[in-house]
This record gives structure tokens, sequence and C-alpha cells, in this order.
């Protein structure tokens, strides 16, 4: 794939507009191939990945494995409970025991930002082409989530041709626990990449004013911003103001495990404030997608009918584009040194 340069996938902010569209391109080839009659590729035959999880995963985790398997690598799963972590050995030395056993792609999530960066400066400071891609860190970027939200409403408003020109100046809604949300963060920059706007929607608690200039500077580290022109983000407190010309709506979930303090009075308040349901759709003034990244709060984020409504309601939808899309970044993370093997 050309103009591709990236060695890791740490974080979206680091993404060029050509990325994006490189990303969903493969994708969409990967998204179609089984209505193709193909199921499998050998693209990555003899490649080996390894999924560190340090943090709980239900999704994220069975399909990074899946798409490595659909690619035809090989698979190694970790799991922190029953290694020698345990013994108190350091997270990187656990990641070079994996490399030394051939490891070609590694997938980490930590619930401290920053994990899947340091690990792979130091393994490329020991000489490692071994790549790393970051599948949740802390409440900094979960890149692969952002990247099938963002070709799950490409797909949506133009199935035939899903591209980042898809997402130019639609308005998409993001509701909910922004401030301890690693999903919100990264759809940001890909949104906004896109020529989006980006509304967020929540209480003070849990989307503090500073969220209006997120987009504005690139993050620490990063010398400049890779696209050259964003669309913009807005920050509002009420549905009643976000959701009137909507094009999409995403819901986050309450990061109850994240929270130091008790950042809502209760469910059932967040639920009538800022829950979404058919009903509060209606402000949006047309028929509008609803995304969430899940594990969803039945009855909380979503109304429990509108889960179960899959003509609004894009959670499977999501989870099936997510095969496709991890397919992708292992593809091209691979590239480099598999020579010119057609996708
Ligand atoms: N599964 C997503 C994450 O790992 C969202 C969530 O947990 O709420 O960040």
């Amino acid at each position: 794939m050309s103009g591709w340069t990236h060695r890791h996938v740490i974080d979206l902010a680091a993404f060029s507009s050509a990325d994006f569209a490189t990303v969903l391109e493969l994708a969409q080839r990967f998204r179609v191939m089984p209505a193709a009659g193909t199921r499998r590729l050998p693209a990555l035959q003899g490649r080996l990945m390894t999924s560190l999880f340090f943090e709980p995963s239900t999704r994220t985790r069975s399909s990074f494995e899946l798409a490595a398997r659909r690619l035809s690598a090989d698979v190694q799963s970790f799991s922190p409970s029953s290694s020698s972590l345990s013994k108190g050995e350091s997270l990187l030395d656990t990641a070079r025991t994996y490399v030394a056993m051939g490891s070609d792609l590694l997938v980490v999530r930590h619930r401290c930002a920053g994990v899947p960066l340091s690990l792979a400066r130091d393994l490329e400071r020991s000489g490692e082409s071994v790549a790393v891609l970051n599948a949740g860190d802390g409440l900094h970027s979960h890149p692969s989530q952002g990247l099938l939200d963002l070709f799950t409403l490409a797909r949506h408003f133009a199935p035939d041709a899903p591209t980042p020109e898809a997402l130019r100046g639609r308005r998409i809604v993001i509701v909910g626990d922004v401030l301890h949300s690693r999903v919100a963060r990264s759809n940001l920059w890909a949104l906004t990449a896109c020529g989006a706007t980006v509304v967020l929607c929540g209480p003070a608690t849990l989307l503090p004013d500073d969220f209006r200039a997120f987009t504005a500077a690139p993050p620490p580290g990063q010398r400049q911003d890779p696209v050259h022109q964003r669309g913009s983000v807005e920050l509002v407190r009420s549905l009643e103001e976000a959701l009137p010309g909507a094009d999409a709506v995403m819901t986050l979930r309450l990061q109850k495990e994240r929270m130091q303090q008790q950042l809502i009075t209760s469910a059932e308040s967040y639920h009538r404030r800022y829950g979404i349901s058919h009903r509060r759709l209606e402000l949006c003034g047309r028929s509008v997608p609803v995304l969430h990244p899940g594990p969803v709060n039945r009855g909380v984020e979503l109304a429990g009918a509108l889960l179960d409504d899959p003509s609004i309601c894009l959670v499977e939808e999501q989870v099936r584009n997510g095969i496709p899309i991890r397919m992708a970044l292992l593809y091209l993370l691979s590239a480099g040194d598999r020579g010119a093997q057609g996708a």
C-alpha cells in the first residue's frame, strides 16, 4: 500500500488523511471478501501475532485474533494472571519473551496510558522489528475502535464507496463519559481528520470544557498535525442542543471502573438526561444511526428497545466491521518486510 509509513499503530493523532483512506480501502476489500466466497487469505502465513491484554476485553481481543487467523497468521495469547508477571517479571521482559519466540505483531492493552508506545520504543532500541498495535491504553487511545467506528459510519453514509470523504461536513454527536473514554479521543482524531464536525455532549463532570480544544494542538511528543484541515469540535451540555441536525449519534459507556469519585447522581438520572431512546432521537429531525463501542449498560446509555433495533442501532455492525479493520492494520504493519504480496 503506497504511502503507509507507520511501523506501529499507537494513536490516530499520527494518521494523515491518506492513512485513513488506505485503512478504509483495504478494510472494505476484506469486508466484502466473505460474500465473494473467500474467508481466509494466505497473506500472513508464517507470521505470529501475540495478544498481550493486561485489562479485560470481550470484543477487541477476539476480533484481533480472528482477524489474524483470517490472514493465516499464527496466534498466541497472554493472560497476566497465569503468567510470570505474577512472579514479578517486568512487562518489557514479558514482551521480549514473546518476541524471542518469533512474534511479529504484539497487540497490547493496558490500563496505563503510554504503555504500548514505551514498549514499542524499548523494543526498537533493542533492535527488534516487531510491530506494536495499541488495543487500548488507559484513557489515551483505542485506534482500532476509532477506525472501525469511522468505517461503520462511512459504510452507512456511502455503502458503495466507504471512504473518509463520506464523513465530510457530517455532524456526529458523541454523548456521555468523554472524560474516561479512549474511544472518544480516538474518534475525535479520526472524525475531524475526515472533515466531520464533532459535537460532544455530556455533564461537566464527564466532559470538561477543555475538550473543545482537544484537536487544536498535536499531542505531546508529536511535532505537527499530519492533517491539513480538520473538522471542528463543539461542546454542549444537553441533548436538546446536540441532536437537532445530527447525522449520527455515538454513545459511550459510563466507565465506573475509572471514576475516582461519584460523578453522576444515579444511572437513572443519567439515563433521563443523556440516555438515547427512539423518543430522544426524534430531536434529530430524521432517522440517524446510533453507535456504541460496547460493552453497553442496557437502559443507561441506550434504551433496551433501541439496542435491539438493528435498523437504527449499529452496535452489531461495529463488531462485524472490527474484523476487516483489524485485518487491514495487521496487513499494513506486516507489509514492510512481506514484499509485494497482494491482499
Ligand atoms: N471497549 C471500549 C474500551 O475498551 C469501550 C469501553 O470499555 O467502554 O475502551
